[in-house]
């Protein structure tokens, strides 16, 4: 096993432990969650499985709306050294070159800015390696065994196990499936180095409603190529075998247009598929824990907002919710219930499964308004090309014509 520097707590110091806030999960929201709670001087302990978190395919960029987050909470510093800054993508629709933008976005392998993140966790909040093998939960103090026999005792449980679903079945929570395999996510390096790619950073959108394809993304982590593909398909599906057997064959067909300027799409790693369902959780509302990021709901990735979703939940938790449930006795349902109602938490997770609904719907449906509604955004976006088309030889032709 990797050593990890820092402050690991592993459950042989077993004991009793008393906390303002126990939180199960050191993914993104929990850490995140951690850190601010314990630069605010808040007794936390934070609890995982696993010492280092695996290399799994998740989330792999963030854009600048979601940044500005991480400020807020003063998290930025943390993040930067474990981010790859790119800006100047290239974005081609309808199979043509569409637009130049000019914006900042930061990419990232999620395992490694995990395991970054856990190490630069204040040293008031060790994190606690270990198996939660009870809980318990009530109006005034909650209760949790470990594997080792160690007892953390809370005033709040934060329950932020992402898609897992022990402690979510413990305590007695539902998740509500919306869209069953609603997307497919796949990751995979290209073998052309970022400084032989002609663009920084390129975005080509699906073609044909039959193509069933949101868009692929190519962008720089670190010495690395990635790309992000996000599809309306399942892992079953005869066309995601041959996906993965042939990607090069494949890209090359789907968007020639790009091909050559990044080296042909020679693959260099195996294709990683996610398949991934809308949920929303049931029988959440109850004395003395509150979920939150993928815990809670999780919307598709392809718009991209899972990881907003998720800072949106630590910033109204850091920032108004857990403050004000400390100052006084008790964690009833009654105070809990503030965060799940709370306006900007509520705006948050209807957006982001807005758009995920939408981003599919207006990509594959078939029936008559969704093709009135591509055809109106195509042809828009047609003429948006040819202008600036013409635009390009009329700046061409004038010296000669002056
Ligand atoms: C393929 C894919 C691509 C994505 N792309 C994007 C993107 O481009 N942009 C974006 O914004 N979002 C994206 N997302 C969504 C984003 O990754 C998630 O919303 C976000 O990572 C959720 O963080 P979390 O902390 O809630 O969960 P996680 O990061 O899953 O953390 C859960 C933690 O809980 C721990 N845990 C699990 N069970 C237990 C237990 N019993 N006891 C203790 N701990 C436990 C786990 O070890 C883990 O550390 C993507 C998701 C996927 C699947």
């Amino acid at each position: 096993m990797t050593s990890r520097k820092g402050n690991d707590m592993t459950t042989a110091a077993a004991g009793q432990a008393e906390v303002d806030v126990a939180i199960i999960g050191a993914g993104m929201a929990g850490i995140t969650l951690a850190t601010v709670l314990g630069n605010a001087g808040r007794k936390v302990a934070l609890i995982d499985p696993h010492r280092i978190h695996h290399d799994e395919f998740r989330a792999e960029k963030i854009g600048m709306s979601q940044m500005r987050l991480f400020e807020k909470l003063g998290l930025d510093k943390m993040l930067m050294p474990l981010v790859t800054p790119f800006t100047d993508i290239h974005v081609f629709r309808l199979g043509q070159y569409f637009a130049f933008e000019k914006k900042w976005e930061y990419a990232f392998s999620y395992g490694e800015l995990i395991n970054g993140m856990r190490d630069a966790l204040p040293p008031q909040v060790p994190l606690t390696v270990g198996k939660v093998t009870e809980v318990s939960t009530g109006p005034d103090r909650q209760r949790l065994v470990l594997a080792d026999g160690a007892v953390i005792d809370a005033r709040l449980l934060v329950v932020a196990t992402g898609y897992s679903e022990a402690i979510r079945r413990a305590i007695g929570v539902e998740r509500v499936e919306l869209s069953k395999a609603h997307s497919l996510s796949m990751g995979f390096d290209l073998a052309i180095a970022p400084q032989d790619c002609a663009y920084r950073s390129v975005t080509s959108y699906g073609k044909r409603a039959s193509d069933r394809i949101a868009y692929l993304s190519v962008f720089p982590i670190g010495n690395r190529m990635r790309a992000n593909m996000f599809v309306y398909r399942t892992v079953a599906d005869q066309w995601t075998r041959d996906f993965r057997d042939n990607p090069q064959k494949m890209l090359c067909e789907l968007m020639p247009e790009i091909a050559a300027q990044c080296g042909n799409f020679e693959v260099a790693s195996p294709v990683e598929v996610r398949q991934v369902s809308l949920t929303s959780t049931k029988g959440h509302r109850r004395d003395g824990v509150v979920f939150i990021g993928d815990a809670f709901v999780t919307t598709c990735p392809t718009p991209g907002v899972g990881i907003g979703r998720v800072m949106v939940d630590v910033d109204q938790l850091c920032s108004v919710h857990i403050p004000r449930w400390l100052e006084t006795p008790g964690m009833t349902a009654d105070k809990i219930n503030a965060f799940y109602d709370d306006p900007i938490k509520v705006a948050s997770d209807e957006e982001g499964m807005r758009v995920s609904v939408y981003a599919k719907r207006i990509t594959t449906e078939t029936g008559l308004e969704w093709r009135v509604r591509r055809l109106r955004n195509n042809t828009a976006r047609q003429l948006m090309i040819i202008g600036r088309k013409v635009r390009h030889l009329g700046l061409r032709r004038e010296p000669g014509m002056a």
